[in-house]
């Protein structure tokens, strides 16, 4: 196939390209660098197989030549109000890349006819009612609240996906992603593991928002990569939660970096840090991906961080 992937130069359009390209397709990475970096690409510049665009995905999309499927990952993505990538600070850019850019990405779908896959989000279910999250539980998001920038804009972008596959008969997957970890996050963005991976090399405590007692599950990159190749493969419409049901609360993750790199300097308490309306509780159920996909992940935490760790350690000059 000839592939077209949004977001292309960050965390996991990075990942994708590598595997897509490794099953023999031809990809075409679009990107504005909001969020990502040319390092993350830098691998595949030369590659024949690969083309890069700089191009805002909420302005009118052209591509040259024919497209077999489209995979929108466009959007800032970290919650963290303090980093300067993070949805917060970029509310109006995140509400267009939801919008206009999943737009834009499914009308290069429609002409083409090309399959589509949207990368929505956990967030989609807000501060959950409903534990473990099915697909078919419809969340608890306030419309108004400082997450909304992200959260509405990932659910408007799965209505539209489905309203031009109802409508127009596109062919198009909805993949929820939740937590995922490896290597090329960005240090900076302020998301718990760049954070607490950074701290623990560095020696320092981990700030910890709020209690710790908030829980999530963390996917391993290459696991979740997996399940989304499956995913664009199918048949499946309807969406699929892909993700690691391992759950944890946020201070038993914190103490499992510290082990894993030796850090004894511990944890800090950060009362005031935790974000308002900060999921308490998070973790998939995946029975959907089980039974469609025949997909689950296979990678443990332990191994997922040890895999993890040399990316960081290089980033930060200690390798
Ligand atoms: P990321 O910030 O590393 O990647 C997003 C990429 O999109 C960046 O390279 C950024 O420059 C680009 N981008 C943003 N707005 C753009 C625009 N208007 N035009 C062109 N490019 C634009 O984040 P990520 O973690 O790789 O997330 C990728 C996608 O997966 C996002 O849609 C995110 O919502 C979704 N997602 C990620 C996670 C996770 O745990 N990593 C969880 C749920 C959903
Ligand atoms: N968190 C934390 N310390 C940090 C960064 C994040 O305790 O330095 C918490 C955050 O409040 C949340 C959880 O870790 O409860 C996961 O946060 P992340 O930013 O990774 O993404 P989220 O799951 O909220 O989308």
């Amino acid at each position: 196939m000839r592939i077209l992937i949004t977001g292309a130069a960050g965390f996991l359009g990075s990942h994708l390209c590598d595997k897509l390209l490794l099953d023999g397709h031809e990809v075409i990475g679009l990107d504005n660098f909001i969020t990502g970096s040319r390092e993350n690409i830098a691998h595949l510049m030369g590659n024949e197989r690969f083309v890069f665009y700089k191009h805002d995905v909420s302005n009118y999309i052209y591509v040259r030549g024919r497209v077999d499927a489209v995979l929108h990952f466009a959007s800032p993505a970290s919650p963290n109000p303090k980093s300067p990538s993070g949805y917060f600070n970029l509310p109006i850019q995140t509400m267009k890349a939801g919008a206009l850019g999943t737009h834009n990405s499914l009308g290069v779908a429609k002409v083409n006819k090309a399959r589509f896959l949207l990368a929505s989000t956990s967030e989609i279910y807000g501060d959950p009612l409903v534990h473990p999250q099915t697909e078919d539980y419809a969340g608890n998001v306030d419309p108004v609240g400082p997450r909304a920038v992200y959260d509405e804009a990932k659910r408007f972008a799965e209505s539209l996906t489905m309203a031009y596959h109802r409508q127009h008969g596109v062919n198009t997957r909805i993949v929820r992603i939740f937590n995922t970890y490896g290597p090329r996050m960005d240090l900076e963005d302020g998301r718990a593991l760049p954070n607490f991976l950074k701290q623990a090399l560095l020696g320092q405590p981990l700030t910890i928002y709020g209690d710790g007692q908030q829980t999530r599950s963390f996917c391993y990159v290459d696991d979740l990569v997996d399940g989304i190749v499956r995913l664009l493969y199918s048949d499946e419409h309807m969406p699929v939660n892909i993700g690691n049901p391992v759950e944890m609360s946020v201070l038993q993750f914190a103490e499992a970096i510290n082990r894993l790199t030796g850090n004894k300097a511990g944890v800090t308490f950060l009362a005031k840090e935790r974000s308002e309306r900060d999921p308490q509780r998070r973790q998939p159920d995946i029975t959907r991906a089980r039974t469609i996909l025949g997909w689950e992940p296979k990678v443990s935490l332990e191994d997922g961080l040890r895999q993890t760790i040399p990316y960081f350690q290089k980033k930060l000059g200690l390798a």
